[in-house]
C-alpha cells in the first residue's frame, strides 16, 4: 500500500460530514494527528474530554470571547477508529452557518479540507479495510433498494474480500511453485498439487461470476428508455410507473443535461427510467423530430426499451422508424391509451418483442407491464432478493479477466507447455483480483473510485 505516496496521511483533514442544508444536527469530522489538539483549541467545556464519550460544551472563536455554537464533542483515539487515526466529531446545530463557522475554525487551527471519500481512503490506506470494502461504503450510501443495501453491507463486512483473498492466495502459491520449479532442480522443489489448486481457484471464480449478472442488476439497476412518437403518452407512462403524478423529476448528476431520470423500485431491482421528453430533437430535420433522434439518444446506454404506441390511431411511418432504432435491444411494445377505442395494429411492428396493453391515464395494465419487464430481465424466474456477492460491473469484468487467466494457465498445463506459459495467465489473474481488493491498484483508479464519494465520508 505504500506506493500511494501522493496521498498524505500525516496531516489532519476536516469536513462537514452531514448533508448540506438545515437539519437537527450537523457533524464536523476531523481525522489525523492534530485532531485532538485542534479540538482543544476551539472547544470549551467544564468537563474533561474523555475518549469515546460525548462531552457537552461550546465552540468558541480564537479570542475565546464569542460562542460560535453549543455542541457535543467526541474524541476517538487511534487506532480503533474509522480511519485508524485520531478522529474527532463535533455535533453542532444542523444549520449551514454554524457548521461552516465550526469547520472554518478547525481549518484556521491547522486542519486541511478533506477531499471526497478521504476519510474512507485513509481507512483503506491504513489497512483497516480493503478496496472492495471501501467501495462498499459508497454503495451503502447510494443503495437504491433494500436488496442493493444488503449486498453492499455484505461487501462492507468483507464477505467478497474473504473469498477473493482465498483465491488470490492459492494463485500466489501456484506462482511461487512455478517460479521455484523454473529456477531449481526438480528434487529441490517440494511436491505440490498445482493442478488441484488451479481447478479449485477456477471453480471459486466461476461461482462468484454466476451470481454477478444478477448482482449487477440489483446494484446498478436496469436503464430503461421510454421511446415513442410525441404525444403517445411517454411522460404519462413514466408518471404512472412511478405511481405518483410527479411532474418534477430529479435529474441525476453526471447524466446528459436534457435527460431526466427517475428510479423505480421493481421488487428490489432499481429500474432507472430515462424520459426522452427532456431530450431536444433537431427541429431542422422534420423526420428526425418525429422522435427518432430522441429515441436514439435515449437508447444509447439503455438495457431495455419501452416502445410506447398510441392505441387510438393507426400505426404509421413514424412508429416504424422508431422501431428500427430499437433494433436488437430487449424491448416491450407498450400499447397505451387502451381506454380509448383501439385502432392500432402493432403486429410485426417489433418482431419478437412482447406487447402489453395499458392505459397510463387509468392505470389499467401497469401491473402486467411490470410483470413483462421482470420476465424480460430475469427470464421469467421469480425475482428473489437473494444476495449476490458481486454487484459492480467493474468487479464482474475483473473477475472475468481473472477467470480467463486461470483458464489459460490450466490449458497450458493440460497441453504440457513450458511452465512459464502457465505463469503468464496466473499473473494476469492475480493482478485482476488485486484491482478489486486493492493490492494492485493505480492512483488513477483510486481517484476514480473515491471521486464517487461525498465529502466527509
Ligand atoms: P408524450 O409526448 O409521449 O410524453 O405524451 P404525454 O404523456 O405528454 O401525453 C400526451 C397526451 O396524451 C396527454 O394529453 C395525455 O393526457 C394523453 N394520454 C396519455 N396517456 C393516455 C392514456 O392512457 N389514455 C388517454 N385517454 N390519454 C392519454
Amino acid at each position: 500500500m505504500t506506493q500511494h505516496m501522493s496521498y498524505s496521511l500525516d496531516d489532519t483533514i476536516a469536513a462537514i460530514a452531514t448533508p448540506v442544508g438545515s437539519g437537527g444536527i450537523g457533524i464536523v469530522r476531523l481525522s489525523g494527528p492534530e485532531a485532538r489538539s485542534i479540538l482543544d483549541q476551539v472547544f470549551r467545556s467544564s468537563r474533561p474530554l474523555l475518549p469515546l464519550q460525548l462531552t457537552y460544551g461550546h465552540v468558541v472563536d480564537p479570542q475565546g470571547t464569542q460562542v460560535v455554537d453549543e455542541v457535543l464533542a467526541a474524541y476517538m483515539p487511534a487506532p480503533r477508529t474509522y480511519t485508524r487515526q485520531d478522529v474527532v466529531e463535533i455535533d453542532c446545530h444542523g444549520g449551514p452557518v454554524p457548521l461552516r463557522r465550526v469547520l472554518d475554525l478547525c481549518l484556521a487551527h491547522g486542519a486541511r479540507p478533506a477531499g471526497p471519500g478521504e476519510f474512507t481512503l485513509r481507512a483503506f490506506l491504513n489497512g483497516r479495510i480493503d478496496l472492495a470494502q471501501a467501495e462498499a461504503v459508497a454503495d451503502v450510501v447510494a443503495a437504491k433498494t433494500e436488496a442493493g443495501l444488503r449486498m453492499a453491507v455484505a461487501q462492507l463486512d468483507g464477505q467478497l474480500s474473504g473469498r477473493l483473498q482465498a483465491i488470490r492466495a492459492r494463485l500466489l502459491d501456484a506462482l511461487a511453485w512455478i517460479e521455484a520449479s523454473i529456477d531449481f532442480e526438480q528434487d529441490e522443489v517440494p511436491a505440490y498439487e498445482i493442478d488441484a489448486d488451479l481447478e479449485a481457484a477456477q471453480e471459486a471464480l466461476v461461482e462468484l461470476l454466476c451470481g454477478a449478472e444478477r448482482g449487477v442488476v440489483y446494484r446498478e439497476g436496469i436503464r430503461t428508455a421510454i421511446v415513442g412518437q410525441p404525444n403517445v403518452g411517454k411522460s404519462s407512462l413514466l408518471n404512472a410507473l412511478l405511481r405518483a403524478d410527479r411532474a418534477i423529476v430529479t435529474p441525476l448528476p453526471g447524466t446528459t443535461r436534457d435527460t431526466l431520470e427517475e428510479t423505480l423500485n421493481l421488487h428490489g431491482v432499481p429500474l432507472v427510467l430515462v424520459d426522452t421528453a427532456g431530450i431536444r430533437a433537431d427541429t431542422r430535420d422534420m423526420a428526425e423530430d418525429m422522435g427518432v433522434a430522441r429515441s436514439r439518444t435515449a437508447l444509447g446506454q439503455a438495457d431495455l426499451a419501452l416502445f410506447v404506441v398510441d392505441a387510438n390511431r393507426p400505426v404509421d411511418e413514424g412508429d416504424r422508424e422508431i422501431a428500427t432504432t430499437i433494433a436488437d435491444k430487449p424491448a416491450i411494445v407498450v400499447l397505451n391509451k387502451t381506454d380509448l377505442p383501439v385502432c392500432a395494429d402493432v403486429d410485426g411492428l417489433l418482431p419478437g418483442a412482447p406487447t402489453v396493453d395499458v392505459s397510463a391515464l387509468t392505470g389499467v395494465g401497469m401491473a402486467d407491464l411490470e410483470g413483462a419487464i421482470e420476465e424480460l430481465v430475469f427470464g421469467g424466474r421469480v425475482v428473489a432478493a437473494e444476495v449476490a456477492l458481486v454487484g459492480s460491473s467493474r468487479h464482474r469484468d475483473l473477475l472475468r479477466r481473472a477467470q480467463a487467466g486461470v483458464e489459460a494457465a490450466i490449458e497450458a498445463r493440460t497441453k504440457g507447455l513450458p511452465l512459464d506459459l502457465s505463469s503468464i495467465g496466473l499473473r494476469e489473474a492475480v493482478q485482476a483480483l488485486g484491482e478489486i481488493t486493492g493490492e494492485s491498484v493505480s492512483e488513477t483508479l483510486l481517484e476514480t473510485i473515491f471521486s464517487r464519494f461525498c465529502i466527509g465520508k
